[in-house]
């Protein structure tokens, strides 16, 4: 099990460092985020034992329920499910960034608990960018209004943007809902919003890795190439389903 989690980690870094050298890309430009829903403490902990640094949870359970087990362990976390405005308290005693911030409501919910912990949280803008009815995100067009909107928030530092890809067999696929998340960016440079500079994007995942870099990924989150596959009954996307 350790070995294999060792093998896995070095494969994908090998796999991102490839994809960096096709596109002609520094290494240290993409960081790599463990997606790791369904994993168990003592696997996280082989992963970070190895050198790894970053996790991210879709459920603010997973965090609390495994949270004990790593207390030791010097780890970052992002949350990157989709994120109910009753778990804004809860899910801040665990995280130093949302990745899924995809609604006014949330925004507003999040800056006033902020406020009362007297601090500041990293945010990426969850897009959906590839049209799917089951995936969460903001409308590409609403983006650069929004990111107008939420910045009276100021305890949000908008770090970037994410987006969950279009899966498919077939690679090609798969690329213009990754590309568009980089042409969002572009847009929202170009409307020169105040304070808002050098946005990250975080896309691509076990399926979609090379594609993502190869489109300007910032960070690749993978969970099933380095801890194998989950075994899940349920819309993985969709917390309200799995509560
Ligand atoms: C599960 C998950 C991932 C990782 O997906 P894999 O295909 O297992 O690599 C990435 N991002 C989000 C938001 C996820 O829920």
């Amino acid at each position: 099990m350790k070995e294999d989690i060792i093998f896995n980690l070095k494969q994908v870094h090998d796999r991102i460092e490839n994809a960096c050298k096709v596109s002609g890309r520094d290494v240290s430009d993409v960081q790599l985020l463990l997606a790791t829903k369904t994993v168990p403490a003592e696997r996280i902990r082989i992963a970070i034992e190895a050198g790894e640094n970053l996790i991210g949870e879709n459920k603010m359970q997973e965090f609390r329920d495994k949270d004990s087990e790593l207390k030791d362990l010097k780890i970052e976390r992002h949350f990157i499910g989709h994120l109910q405005t009753n778990k804004v308290k809860d899910v801040l005693k665990y995280v130093s960034c949302i990745q899924s911030l995809d609604r006014l409501s949330l925004a507003e919910e999040l800056h006033k608990q902020l406020l009362k912990e007297n601090r500041n949280l990293d945010v990426f803008i969850q897009v959906n960018t590839s049209f799917e009815e089951s995936k969460f995100g903001l409308p590409p067009t609403e983006v650069v209004s929004f990111i107008k909107e939420i910045r009276k928030y100021d305890a949000l530092k908008i770090k970037g943007l994410m987006t969950i890809g279009l899966l498919d067999v077939e690679k090609e696929k798969m690329r213009p809902s990754l590309r568009l998340l980089r042409e969002i960016r572009d847009e929202i440079y170009d409307a020169k919003i105040d304070g808002i500079t050098n946005l990250k994007l975080s896309m691509g995942m076990s399926q979609d890795l090379e594609l993502a870099i190869a489109e300007g990924s910032n960070m690749v989150r993978i969970g099933t190439s380095i801890f194998g596959n989950r075994f899940l009954g349920k819309e993985i996307w969709n917390e309200n389903i799995a509560e």
